[in-house]
């Protein structure tokens, strides 16, 4: 095969204990799926899980005890952080049932789900989609994989972020509206999952403004923490 000009690489993301990487299909990620998190955008109840994606190549890899770069946006004076648990997804398929949900699972990680929160309320007031808000570039950082059988009790798995050592999200992934298995059986429903996609699984309470020059610290418990520094 010959190409016009040399292909996108591979987006892929490092697994411990392996030497092979997880290739990235999609990035899915749930919308306001933390009952804290929905109020202080504006909603309450249990709503249907709603989606939206952002590029594969959006995604910032953050080494295990090291600090990566990320960018300071173009467009926005609203930059926020949302600590999210992230699925990985090992085995493809669609309309999965919940009750058959877990098998689909490779593996976890800390993801963060960077937003322009002021340009999504804007697309938001007007009605149009969200994509400058959530899927500009360098707006997914996240740390390494960890297989399942190594990653603990992740549904009960206390979840935080800080910036500059001071607490901004500390919440538990048991509270999340649409568990991991919930989330696939709906995900899976509106698109055929695949191996290699990502899942951002939702926010809990606390997101805030980042400006240049600020440090996030984000973890779930047993899956180690991920530093991103603002540049
Ligand atoms: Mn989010």
């Amino acid at each position: 095969m010959q190409y016009l000009f040399t292909p996108p690489a591979v987006v892929s993301v490092p697994v411990i204990g392996k030497t092979e990487q997880f290739p990235v299909h999609r990035i899915y990620c749930v919308g306001r799926n933390y009952e804290e998190h929905a109020k202080e955008m504006g909603f309450t109840g249990r709503e249907p899980p709603f989606f939206f994606l952002k590029p594969a190549d959006a995604l910032v890899f953050a080494p295990s005890g090291q600090t990566v770069n990320m960018p300071y946006p173009s467009l926005t004076k609203n930059f926020h952080h949302e600590i999210e648990l992230v699925v990985a997804i090992g085995k493809g398929g669609k309309n999965i049932s919940a009750a058959n949900a877990m098998q689909h699972i490779y593996g976890y990680a800390v993801g963060l789900d960077m937003t322009r929160r002021d340009l999504q309320n804007e697309m938001k007031k007007q009605g149009r989609p969200w994509c400058i808000g959530k899927g500009f570039d360098h707006s997914a950082p996240m740390g390494p994989i960890t297989p399942v059988a190594q990653a603990g009790d992740v549904e009960n798995a206390e979840i935080y972020v800080q910036v500059n050592g001071q607490d901004r999200q500390r919440s538990h992934v048991s509270k999340l509206i649409w568990n991991i298995a919930e989330t696939i059986e709906h995900l899976s429903a509106a698109w055929e999952l695949q191996p290699g996609d990502l899942i951002f699984t939702g926010t809990p309470e606390g997101v805030a403004a980042v400006v240049t020059g600020d440090t996030l610290v984000g973890a779930v418990a047993g899956l180690g923490e991920i530093k991103v520094h603002v540049s």
